[in-house]
């Protein structure tokens, strides 16, 4: 498969890449700074490392999306999966009346429009591929089950994508396309902290797996599945 992960400088971006060019997939991964970034994968091994193309792609820059996607055109490239994995945790900590509007629209700009745009933008390019994904990284902190009090940027913009998702799966299963909306687990990133159980390799080598997976994928009624199989009703 060729495959399209944003935010994969680093966290789980990072080791998605490594995972799926280990298990034979062509990556095209996304990072805001490509110097920074190769000094990093550039220590991989060179048949990994031969498999991932770095490409700058910032989410929230519409000429960065839209330079991204006239490389694919120029190419005639087609894509089988798109990984919407790029977002940021802002204004934690905070109640209703503290809450920083800033902080809400920054995480809305990363969090939601920035798969929002990569979708519409990569679109063309899924529809060549025989079976196409679309694969959301999303969060429980997104999810109505687990809603907790305060904390609201980053878990009401992971809920607008969760609930996109399962629209957009409505849409687009018809025609052939999987999509999904996952919750890694709380891994062991800059994001999830060292407290975390997780473990974003085992993550990353899961959510590959669930791409590989022949459809029709068992999308369980709300469309919202994790690797370890837990579903979250939202
Ligand atoms: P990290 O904070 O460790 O990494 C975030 C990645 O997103 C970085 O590569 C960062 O790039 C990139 N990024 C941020 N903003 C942009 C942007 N505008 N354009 C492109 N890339 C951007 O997060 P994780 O790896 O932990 O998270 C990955 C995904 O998993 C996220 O969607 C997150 O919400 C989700 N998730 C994570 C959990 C956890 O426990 N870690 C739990 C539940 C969900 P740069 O290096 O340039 O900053």
């Amino acid at each position: 498969m060729r495959i399209v992960i944003t935010g994969a400088s680093r966290g789980l971006g990072y080791e998605l890449a490594v995972a799926a060019a280990g298990r034979g997939h062509q990556i095209l991964a996304g990072v805001r700074n490509r110097q920074e970034a190769e000094s990093r994968f550039d220590r991989l091994d060179a048949k990994l490392r031969a498999s991932i193309e770095l490409v700058e792609l910032d989410v929230v820059d519409d000429a960065s999306i839209e330079a991204f996607a006239s490389l694919l055109h120029d190419r005639e490239a087609s894509i089988d999966a798109l990984v919407n994995n790029a977002a940021i945790l802002r204004g934690r900590d905070h109640g209703i009346e503290s809450m920083d509007l800033q902080d809400l629209a920054a995480s809305f700009d990363t969090n939601f429009f920035g798969p929002v745009k990569m979708i519409q933008a990569l679109l063309p390019f899924l529809r060549k591929a025989s079976l196409p994904s679309i694969m959301n990284i999303s969060s429980d902190a997104g999810s109505y089950a687990s809603a907790s009090g305060g904390d609201y940027p980053y878990g009401v913009s992971k809920a607008a994508l969760t609930y996109l998702s399962e629209k957009l799966r409505k849409e687009l299963e018809p025609q052939g396309f999987q999509v999904l909306a996952i919750h890694p687990g709380w891994i062991r990133t800059d994001m999830g902290g060292d407290q975390a159980p997780g473990d974003p390799v085992q993550s990353a080598e899961q959510l590959i797996g669930l791409l590989e997976r022949v459809r029709p994928l068992k999308v369980k009624k709300y469309g919202f599945v994790s690797p370890a199989g837990l579903e979250l009703p939202i």
